[in-house]
């Protein structure tokens, strides 16, 4: 099989967080997604397991706030998505806008619908080495791949 990696920069992941108000927040964080030029290649709809939870979060696991994290996605579904754009990881934490949703600019999908830090809507990689490992954390082989051997995201692996 032809082991074709798709080039760096082309695609990131991200996840719209669980929650109800984000619930019915799905449909317009996609219109958003979609309107600043990014293609969706994988989506799925899933609830992380703690320990999941804990890995996905691992580089937060000695701040304070880690074990409200690991609660808070393990509370309901998450949307994990992997977007394809030139400069995807870059221009999709634009969209996102920064981590305070007070401190987001206006037009980003945190001002709009994020009421706090520890409830900021989305997650968003945040460099090219990250999404690959947090989309082949989501998305198994067979849905990274198509007939021909080639891969759609991740490195090849
Ligand atoms: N977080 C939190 N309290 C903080 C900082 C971060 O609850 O003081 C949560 C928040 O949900 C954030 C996640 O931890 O999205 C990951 O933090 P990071 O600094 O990686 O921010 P991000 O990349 O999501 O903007």
């Amino acid at each position: 099989m032809e082991n074709y990696a798709p080039k760096k920069g082309t695609f990131t992941f991200t996840m719209i967080k669980p929650g109800e108000e984000n619930q019915d927040y799905i449909g317009e964080i996609l219109t958003m997604i979609h309107d600043a030029g990014f293609r969706i290649q994988a989506m799925k709809m899933v609830r992380l397991r703690t320990k999941q939870a804990e890995m996905f979060y691992r580089h937060l696991s000695d701040q304070p706030f880690f074990q409200d994290v690991v609660n808070y996605m393990t509370s309901g579904p998450v949307v994990a998505a992997v977007l394809e754009k030139d400069n995807a990881v870059a221009d999709y934490r634009k969209l996102i806008g920064a981590t305070d949703p007070t401190k987001a600019e206006d037009g980003t999908i945190r001002k709009r619908f994020a009421r706090s830090t520890d409830r900021n809507v989305v997650h968003g990689s945040d460099s090219d080495d990250n999404a690959a490992e947090e989309a082949t954390f989501f998305f198994s082989m067979g849905e990274r791949y198509n007939n021909e051997g080639h891969c759609f995201f991740g490195w090849g692996n």
